[in-house]
Order: C-alpha cells, then structure tokens, then sequence
C-alpha cells in the first residue's frame, strides 16, 4: 500500500485539481481546487445544492468528472490497489440495506475489505453502537444510528483517509461532541479528514479548517480561528478622538458612532493602542463574527437550489 508511503512522507492525501461537473446546463462543481493535508479535520461546508455530495462523489471514484481530477495520496480512486484500506467513505447513511441487521452490515463490510471478523465488535464499540442495537434491523434505525453505522463502515479498513457526506446529520449535540473526538483522534494518529455540512454550527464544532463551497465554487478556506475571528472591535473611551486617529494611523479603519468607535482590529490590538496612549476605556467588546456567518447566510438565503432535487434516473454517472 505504498499509495499511503508518499502521503506519509509529508504530501497531501485529498488533492482536487480543478475538478470540474457539469449536468447538462447545471455546473455541480466549478472548477474546484484545493489540498488537505494529513492530521487535518478539514470542514466542506455549503448550503444544499452547493455541490459537495457531486465533489466527494468525484474523489471516490463514484462519478467521473467532466474536467479536473480529485487525486487520493496522489492518485485517482479507480487506480488505488486497495481503496478500502485507504479511504473510509460515508457518502449516504440512509443508503444501507434496510433488511439488514447492524452486525449483518458490517460483517459484509468486514468481508469485502478483508479484515478479521473480530473487527466487526471494535468497529461497534468504537461507535457505540450496543450488541443489542446491532442485532436489530436497519430499517429501524434512528438516522443517528445510521450515521453511527456508516462510520463503523468507514472505520473498518483501518484507513488513513476518512471522506464523509453530512455525517454529523441527525446527531444530537451530545452526538457532535462525540464524533469531534472521533475524528480529532484519528487526525491526531495521523489521519485525514474531509467532512461535509450544510450547517456552520456543525462544522465549527467539529473541524480545524473550512472550505466553503457555493453554487460549485469554493468561495472561502482556512482555519475556523481565521475565518471565524471578529472582524470588528467596538470601544468607547474618555477620549475617542485621539484613539480613533491612533487607530487610523494603524491602518485600520474607524466609524465613529455616537456609542463610541466601531475598529476594524481585534480587541487586544485596540486595547493596547489605548494603554500606549494613556486613553482610559469605558468598554472594549468583541464586534460581530461578521464575516464567514454573513457570507454563509447570504449564501444560504441567496441559493436556489436548497430545495428537494431532481435527480433524472442513470444521471449519476
Ligand atoms: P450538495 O451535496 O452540496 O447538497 P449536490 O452535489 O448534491 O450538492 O448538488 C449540486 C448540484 O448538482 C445541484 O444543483 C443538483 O441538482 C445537481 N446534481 C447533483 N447530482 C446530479 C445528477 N445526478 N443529475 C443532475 N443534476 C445533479
């Protein structure tokens, strides 16, 4: 399995080079690019339509792309040796056999990669998943157990690569808690992980990184620190003009209100400038986390594609 020696010795595990699909007029993904690197809990995050089932889809080999190409360790899905030992996949938990028992589905599974039975037990522990629940039928799941079973699935090739659609859907917050720890884990060991959402509270609680996806095109990456971090400070103080012309001369930018000064600086900054000028402060507060959760809503508000969709049959490929 030396698709996973390169990787090992530093290079990206998921690698997307302009990857490219189109549906006749409707473009899924649009010319998307981007890199994660192992040890990384990586957050693909956009409304519904925005086309991160179609992208992931593409990096494991399940839908060829009209252009571009998604590389595993750096090769394409269709031409690793033995694809379940390097990537575990969740890509619809709803999609397991609903006459199957728990146990039955991941013995399958255990089979097909070719692991030791005994692995089918650690699979469920590891998720959670009580002998008693895994003796009943899926058809009877909860879609948090369904969930909880995927990743058993995804698990069970003891895979270095972890590429999961929506997994965090119909978990509870307690639920949340637990797969962060899951999957840091797994990134702590070593691994890579991408997993997608369409909730922002989801993927803040659970990844280190985002790639934001709209209508096909990422529009944002980075850390959640990043990306999350207020963009804006607000201050009052006994004497705002001289520390608003501090602030400017920092280069930031300052609207006064008759509250006080909203900065574009972080808290600590403005606080310091203040002390450095001997200005006392009547109150220094944190702005809005303004910018990912704004673009994310008008993303959201602004995006025709959230309802159902039409799939036409065959189409998938
Ligand atoms: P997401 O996973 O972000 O909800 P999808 O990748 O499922 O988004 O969908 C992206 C866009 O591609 C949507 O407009 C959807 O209608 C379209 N699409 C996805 N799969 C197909 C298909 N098999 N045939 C036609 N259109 C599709």
């Amino acid at each position: 399995m030396c698709g996973v020696c390169a990787a090992r010795d530093g290079g990206d595990m998921i690698t997307t080079e302009r990857l490219t699909k189109t549906y006749g007029p409707v473009t899924a993904v649009d010319d998307v690019s981007f890199a994660v690197e192992p040890g990384r809990v990586v957050g693909f995050l956009g409304p519904n339509g925005a086309g991160k089932s179609t992208a992931m889809r593409m990096m494991t080999g399940l839908t060829p792309p009209t252009s571009g190409r998604a590389l595993i360790a750096g090769r394409p899905y269709a031409e690793l040796t033995n694809p379940g030992r390097l990537v575990g996949v969740m890509l619809d938990a709803s999609a397991q056999h609903p006459g199957r028992t728990g146990l039955e589905t991941l013995r399958l599974v255990a089979i097909h990669l070719g692991v030791p039975r005994s692995r089918v037990e650690e699979m469920l522990e590891l998720v959670g998943l009580t002998a008693d629940e895994a003796s009943r039928r899926v058809r009877g799941y909860s879609l948090g157990m369904r969930q909880r079973l995927g990743l058993a699935a995804a698990f069970m090739g003891d895979p270095q690569v972890l590429i999961l659609d929506e997994p965090a859907n119909g978990l509870d917050p307690q639920g949340i808690h637990w797969m962060r720890g899951l999957l840091r884990d797994f990134a702590e060991r070593g691994g890579t992980v991408l997993l997608s959402s369409h909730l922002l509270h989801e993927i803040e609680a659970i990844a280190d990184e985002l790639i934001v996806i709209g209508r096909g095109r990422i529009i944002a990456e980075g850390s959640l620190d990043d990306l999350l971090a207020p963009t804006t400070t607000f201050v009052r103080s006994l004497d705002d003009r001289t520390l608003a012309a501090a602030l400017v001369e920092t280069g930031a930018e300052v609207t006064t209100t008759p509250a006080g000064l909203s900065v574009t600086a972080d808290a600590e900054t403005v606080g310091r400038l203040a002390l450095a000028h001997g200005i006392v402060l009547l109150r220094l507060s944190h702005g809005e986390r303004a910018g990912l959760e704004e673009l994310f809503l008008t993303l959201t508000t602004d995006q025709d594609r959230a309802g159902p969709v039409a799939r036409p049959t065959g189409a998938a490929a």
